[in-house]
């Protein structure tokens, strides 16, 4: 196998946090080598939200919002429940800010403050009032900045939305996506401007590109060159398999193992399709085991309730799989399992139904299958996925003329159904969820119906026909990885550093633990983590 060239710094992935830890190691003076396993850059960032949680950010201050740092760790330390490094959690709160900051400064990405609550409401030091969020989110970017290199951006199966998020609430258009200016939209979409996520992953790569590091696409690294340390890496390229030196390291950012099924096997045991890149294979895991790396907290990843439309798909065939983020919490619509009996708060932050869906007893999953059911009062008032309110019922949605109908169609037991139907019905006219608390939370008061009283969430289920679709569980990513040190360096088993090799992103074992902090909570630690262990990878201490 051919030794090719010998860079600085070799970064694997380019998601979000490949980009942040290239353009930072580039900038502190490294050559840099960005390499990506698929034909895109931007990674599963491409087709997110954009939101990135970062506490004590310049935009709240701009916005005059201030944070404080004691009710921000009081917050992490809350959600992380000791499960991770406190001085993982000071880092980022004492460099966060900063990093966010840079990246303003090094890209040509603008940053906007974001309007949604921490997830977890009742942990002190929460962000939770109307209006005020710890997370930020790229402004509008205008394509054209990346040249004749644009086709090099991933784009977002689920269409480009030109809109930044603060402009999307303005218009309420997660709950009235009628709102929308389409005039507005179209001259933006005719001029190249992306938003959101695809924004984040475009500002970031203008910054990668505009460097001249050296980025190749289709160039899948497989295994870790090691002598004494991390030394290089082995490329499988577009029609070659070579060697590529790093003298000072490699930084580790290959996004989770969810696509890889005996990973998800061993850590989740459930069959399901991630709503993440497909190249998301598990190298990265399986590099640092190679390098013997601590590996940590299994069994955790960030995942949500979806849903599928029948023939839908995603480029390459895959299914595309649709979160139910706003559906699951409005009005007139339940989640239930085959016993008839709902389960969860519907409208919690979909981390935490997530974790339900997946818990387990003896035969399996004790809540899957799971369904959402709706009556007909649902769709008159709100859209569903592309389903606009008041349009007909689509033929994806299960559709029965009764619940008893509904029950035995589906295989749920009809009396309990009937139960909790009744149940859920008187809760909607008191207005309070005794069982599970629906409605009350900042989360499901950002998402429900405003106009709905005397709780945005809840309204019964009470005129037909009824309509059902099954809820799946399915991932964003995986949180289990190699440990890091404050610096990005990948800790062996012994808690010293790996000479020369680094991680962040999903890659890495979350900083959160268990928990998902609030909107951009895995970006928000990507961005970050990148861009200190792509700087200290630059340093180039490891092999002196
Ligand atoms: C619909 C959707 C909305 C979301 N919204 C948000 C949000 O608003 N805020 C938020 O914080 N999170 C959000 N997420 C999650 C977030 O997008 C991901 O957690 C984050 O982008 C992961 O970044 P990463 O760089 O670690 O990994 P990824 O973005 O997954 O990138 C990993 C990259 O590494 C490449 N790679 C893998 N193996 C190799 C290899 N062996 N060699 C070379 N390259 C390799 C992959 O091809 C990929 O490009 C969302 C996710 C989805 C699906």
């Amino acid at each position: 196998m051919a030794q090719q060239t010998v860079a600085d710094v070799v970064v694997v992935g380019g998601g979000v946090a490949g980009l942040c830890a290239a353009i930072a190691a580039h900038d502190a003076g490294a050559k840099t080598v960005l390499l990506e396993a698929s034909e895109l850059l931007g990674g599963t960032a491409s087709w997110s939200g954009g939101a990135i949680w970062i506490p004590m950010n310049h935009c709240m201050r701009r916005a005059g919002r201030p944070d404080s740092r004691a009710a921000a760790l009081a917050y992490m330390q809350a959600c992380a429940q000791g499960k991770t490094a406190p001085e993982l959690l000071d880092t980022y709160l004492d460099e966060g800010p900063a990093v966010l900051e840079f990246l303003e400064r090094a890209t040509p990405l603008e940053f906007e403050v974001g309007t949604m609550p921490d997830y977890y409401d009742q942990y002190p030091g929460a962000v939770h009032r109307p209006g005020e969020s710890r997370s930020v989110a790229p402004a509008i970017f205008d394509t054209h900045r990346l040249g004749d290199r644009r086709t090099l951006l991933r784009r977002s199966p689920y269409g480009t939305i030109p809109f930044s998020f603060e402009e999307f609430s303005r218009f309420q258009a997660i709950l009235h996506p009628e709102r929308i200016d389409f005039a507005l939209m179209k001259q933006r979409l005719d001029a190249g401007y992306v938003g959101w996520g695809e924004a984040l992953s475009a500002g970031l790569l203008a910054a990668v590109l505009e460097r001249g590091v050296d980025v190749r696409v289709s160039s899948r690294v497989r295994s870790l060159l090691i002598e004494g340390g991390v030394r290089g890496v082995r490329v499988d390229g577009a029609g070659s398999s070579y060697e590529l030196a790093a003298r000072h390291g490699v930084v580790l950012c290959t996004g989770g193992f969810e696509w890889d099924p005996e990973l998800v096997e061993e850590q989740f045991g459930v069959h399901w399709t991630p709503s993440t890149v497909e190249t998301n294979r598990g190298d990265g895991w399986h590099m640092a085991e190679q390098a013997g790396a601590q590996l940590t907290n299994r069994g955790v990843c960030w995942g949500w309730p979806t849903y599928m439309i029948p023939g839908e798909k995603r480029t390459g065939g895959l299914p595309l799989v649709r979160t139910s983020l706003v559906e699951r919490g409005l009005p007139h619509s339940i989640i239930v399992d085959r016993r008839g009996e709902r389960f969860v708060d519907e409208s919690a932050p979909y981390h935490r139904i997530l974790k339900v869906l997946l818990e387990r007893e003896a035969q399996g999953f004790r809540h899957l299958p799971a369904w959402q059911v709706l009556d007909q009062q649902f769709l008159d008032k709100y859209p569903f996925g592309p389903v606009m309110a008041g349009q007909p019922a689509p033929e994806w949605l299960h559709r029965f003329e009764s619940l008893p109908q509904l029950a035995a169609g589906l295989g749920i037991d009809a009396a309990a159904l009937a139960r909790t139907v009744r149940e859920f019905n008187e809760a909607a006219v008191l207005g309070r969820d005794a069982r599970f608390g629906r409605g009350e939370s900042a989360y499901a008061r950002f998402f429900a119906d405003p106009d709905n009283s005397p709780n945005p969430s809840l309204g019964p289920l009470s005129q037909a026909p009824f309509y059902a679709i099954e809820v799946l569980p399915s991932t964003i990513g995986t949180c289990a990885g190699p440990r890091i040190d404050t610096r990005g360096r990948v800790l062996a088993g012994d808690g010293q550093p790996v000479p020369g090799l680094f991680a962040a992103g999903n890659a890495a074992a979350a900083i959160s633990g268990p928990a998902y902090f609030g909107p951009g909570g895995t970006i928000g630690p990507a961005m970050v983590f990148g861009v200190l262990a792509g700087r200290t990878a630059a340093k180039g201490t490891p092999h002196g």
